[in-house]
Formats: structure tokens, sequence, C-alpha cells
């Protein structure tokens, strides 16, 4: 007879060898897309995206690099995984159908850990609408690898690259900045303390909003509708994963432009305000160097202001000027200093 107390033993990937953990860890993924032909199970999946052109991002994702399981639950690394993937989808004005996710996992992992990565996974296919299509099972000495493959489309005139701005354009930012960053100093030093008295049963409640921003962040898919209902086609366009400023000089190099961007006008949010003040950080600096908020930067016509001031959600953040004039950044006391790319280095 089962016991209610009964704990279950965990399952050993050894016990069920390659394609019996790819069985487990994909079951109940159903393809919802057209462009999906074919999806796992054979040498390769088919898709047909027809008149569009074919957009295809990929990224990789360290454990003890890009992510330490001590405070990142595995279902939200899996729905995080994913998000960025989708977001450089996004960033491109493309939408995004299928990916390919593959994993390296060391003997430290059972199966059940695995599927609580793929329920993440899994989750954010259903919130966005894509396709689980493939990927690639296989063993590492030490740690958790995660590689996702997104891949999307585009009509090729929609598609908006980093290096279309031009001068005089706006620049707009969705969301708020700098957020995710704060959660990320919240879950440190709680794992900081963690570590010196485990039976501290930390009150989180006030850091609700940062800790989402770093454990569950979404990709901006809704403003890409926004373009589309309102027929706006941004000149340029980049997703916001390493930090406002790093982002601001990929497109303003590639665009061969300046820019004054207006630190009064940099999109906080007030818990970020606070966390910040708690800290003791800059918020400016946090906002211009933090990473992984994932929102959309872009340039716009000045023509299409009306369209898009309604939307208390987007913020005109600067304007495009000439390459000649610098990139800038506008400081609350009206001093003009060069911007700097201080945004996360992988290296
Ligand atoms: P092959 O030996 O041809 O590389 P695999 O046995 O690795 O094939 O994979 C079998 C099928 O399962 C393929 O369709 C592959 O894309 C898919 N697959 C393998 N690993 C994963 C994974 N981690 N997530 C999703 N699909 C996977
Ligand atoms: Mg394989």
């Amino acid at each position: 007879m089962k016991k209610n107390n009964e704990i279950k033993t965990p399952t050993k990937l050894a016990d069920l060898g390659e394609f019996g953990v790819i069985d487990k860890i994909t079951k109940g993924f159903i393809n919802s897309n057209n462009s999906s032909v074919l999806g796992i199970g054979d040498d390769a999946a088919v898709l047909d995206f027809k008149d569009n052109q074919a957009l295809i991002s990929t990224d990789m994702m360290v454990e003890g690099v890009h992510f330490d399981l001590a405070y990142m639950p595995l279902k939200h690394l899996g729905y995080k995984a994913v998000v960025s993937n989708l977001s450089d989808i996004y960033s491109m004005n493309g939408t995004c159908t299928q990916i390919t996710v593959s994993i390296a996992v060391s003997n430290r992992f059972n199966l059940e850990s695995l599927e609580e990565l793929y329920l993440g996974i899994r989750a954010a296919c259903k919130t966005y609408k894509i396709d689980l299509v493939g990927g690639d099972t296989t063993t590492s000495t030490k740690g958790l690898i995660i590689s996702i493959t997104s891949i999307g489309s585009a009509k090729s005139k929609d598609i908006v690259k980093r290096s279309g701005a031009q001068i005089n354009d706006l620049i707009v930012v969705s969301g708020d900045l700098g957020s995710a960053y704060m959660g990320l100093q919240v879950l440190e030093r709680e794992n900081e303390v963690f570590k010196v008295n485990p039976q501290n049963q930390p009150d989180l409640s006030d850091y609700a909003y940062l800790l989402k921003r770093q454990l569950k962040p979404e990709a901006r898919k809704d403003v890409i509708d926004f373009f589309a209902d309102k027929k706006i086609t941004p000149t340029s366009m980049i997703d916001i994963s390493d930090g406002l400023s790093s982002e601001v000089l990929h497109i303003c190099k590639q665009s061969n432009v300046g820019c004054d961007l207006y630190e009064e006008k940099i999109p906080l949010s007030k818990e970020m305000k606070s966390g910040c003040e708690e800290f003791k950080l800059h918020s400016t600096t946090i906002a211009l160097s933090g990473g992984e908020d994932y929102e959309l930067l872009f340039t716009i016509n000045q023509k299409d202001y009306d369209k898009i001031k309604g939307n208390n959600d987007l913020t005109v953040i600067g304007h495009i000027i000439d390459s000649e004039k610098g990139i800038n950044l506008v400081t609350k006391s009206e001093d003009k200093v060069p911007i700097t790319s201080q945004g996360w280095k992988s290296f």
C-alpha cells in the first residue's frame, strides 16, 4: 500500500537512457503553428514559411556563468531561457513560431529535475504560441548547459535591423529598466544570508516586482503586435539584454549615427528606485548597465510619434543626431556625457 508520506526516489537519467529521457521530457508538447510541418521525432524538423523570410537566433546558458541554481528554480530557468531567445526574434519585428532546445546535463540531475525545466519551457511555449520542434540531449561532466534556437519569420519589408536609425529619429524604450538587475541583487543577498543562517525565512514580498523581473521575465511580443496594429515600422530595433548603454551603442554604431539620451526620461519602476536606495546604487547607472530586462529599444521617424504617444508603456528617451556629435547621455543637471559600454560582458 502507498503511504501518504512516501518520498518518490528520483529517477536516474542513466536508467532511462537517452531516448527514454527525450520521450519523457518532450511529452505533452503539441504543435500549433501551420509553419511546423514536421516536429520532434525525425532527423530534422520541416518548416514552411511560404513567402516570408526565416529568422534564426541561438543563445547558450551555462550553469555558474549565466544562472545559479541556488536561487533560480529550474522551472523559472526553462521559462527564462525560452523568453530570452524569443526576445531576439521579436526585436527583428518578426513572429516567433518554433524553438529547438539542446541540453547537456551532468549526473547530478535526475529525470524529475529535467521535467521541472521542461515544465517552464512548456509554459513559455504556451504563452507565446511556440512549437518545440527538436533539440539534442547529451551529458556534461559538470553542471547544466542549455542552448535554445528560436525560429521565426517576417515579410522582408517588415524586418527591422539595428542599422536603420536616421538623424532626427526618436529613441523609444518599452517598459522600465534596471528592475531585473535589482532582483538579482536581492536574490544574491538572500543567498548569502541563507549560507550563514539556513533557518532564516526571508520576507521578500516588498521585492515581488523585482524578483518577477529577474526570475520570470517576459518578451515584448505585445509591442510587436502593437506595431502591426498601428502600422509602425521602427527604423532600427534591439532588445535590452545587456543594459541600455550597450544596446544604444549597438544601434548608433551600426546605423552610423549619434544620439542624445535624456537621463530624466529613462523609465524606472518605483520598486527599482527604492531598491537602488537600499543597496546604495545609482539608479541611472543600473538602468544603463544592468541586464536582462528584455525590453525593446527602437527608433521611429518623428511622423510616427502620434501613433505611440498614447501608449503609456512606451517612453521617448532621446533622439538620433549626427555621428560627429557623439553618443551622449544628457544628465539631469544638463551635462552631456559620452555613453560607454558597461553592459554585461561574457568574458
Ligand atoms: P539524432 O540522433 O538524429 O540526433 P536524437 O536521438 O538526438 O536524434 O533526437 C531524436 C529526436 O528528439 C529529434 O527529433 C530531436 O530533435 C529531438 N530531441 C532530442 N533531444 C531533445 C531535447 N532536449 N528537447 C527537444 N527535442 C529533443
Ligand atoms: Mg541528437
